[in-house]
């Protein structure tokens, strides 16, 4: 059988609207990944990091699902064996495109996460600073995103996949960021063939056997359909 293991990264949800990390103008560009993204921001100014994460909040629910979420979700259905979506994505537009069991290695948006107690409730579209904890009353409330620093969540379940995939493929990430950015290696080194699709080879886009470079939206169904075409 061939299972898959799929990695998507912000350019997969940038024809959805959500900018990517290095798009000018976004979001990003007006802060320093020091300040919104990193305990330590958050620490020195949480109203500015709430504040940052609610306006993405926002932005991420006005957005929907474009072709390629949709193409992953069905070559998930169609699919003789197991496709494993893993995305650094904050947003939920895999699951909006109709895609099961989604593994969010940086966290979610929709999520709200206790920094004294562990707990995980869902995120109201607006966070305050010092929001109390529904469970331990105590005022440490945080987006339950992966700031840099912290360590990315499933990673052994996520290495487990790898270990046993087929195909991986490195869908509108940049490859700058790690553990991610190895995952190319490690379904080399278990055998699996490696596909990355972006605009341009990302950065650490040495490794991967082939490269299907253009539009997600147009490049992902392509590619899906011709795997299931393989396989009817
Ligand atoms: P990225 O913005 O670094 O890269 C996006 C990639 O998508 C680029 O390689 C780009 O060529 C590609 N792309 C853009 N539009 C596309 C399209 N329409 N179709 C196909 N590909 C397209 O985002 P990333 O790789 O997801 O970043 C990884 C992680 O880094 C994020 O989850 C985040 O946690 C973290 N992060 C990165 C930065 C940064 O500056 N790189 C800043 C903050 C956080």
């Amino acid at each position: 059988m061939e299972k898959i293991v799929i990695l998507t990264g912000a350019g997969i949800s940038a024809e959805s609207g959500l900018s990517t990390f290095r798009d000018e103008g976004g979001l990003w560009a007006q802060h320093r990944i020091e300040d919104v993204a990193t305990p330590e921001g958050f620490a020195r100014n949480p109203a500015l990091v709430q504040g940052f994460y609610n306006a993405r909040r926002v932005q991420a629910a006005g957005v929907k699902p474009n072709a390629a979420h949709k193409a992953l979700a069905r070559l998930q259905r169609d699919w003789p064996d197991e496709v494993v979506i893993v995305t650094q994505n904050v947003d939920s537009l895999h699951e909006a495109g109709g895609a099961r069991n989604v593994i969010h290695m940086h966290g979610t948006l929709a999520g709200a996460f206790c920094s004294n107690c562990g707990n995980r409730w869902t995120a109201p579209s607006e966070m305050a600073v010092g929001e109390p904890c529904p469970s331990c009353n105590q005022p440490t409330a945080r987006p339950d995103v992966v700031w840099f620093g912290e360590m990315p969540y499933h990673m052994d379940e996520i290495y487990a996949h790898l270990a046993s995939a087929s195909l991986f493929a490195a869908i509108g990430t940049s490859g700058q960021v790690y553990p991610a950015a190895a995952f190319v290696h490690e379904a080399q080194a278990a055998g699996a063939r490696t596909v990355e699709i972006n605009l341009e080879p990302s950065v650490g886009a040495s490794g991967f056997d082939t490269y299907i470079l253009g539009k997600a939206s147009e490049t992902v169904p392509h590619w899906v359909g011709q795997l299931l075409a393989q396989h009817s």
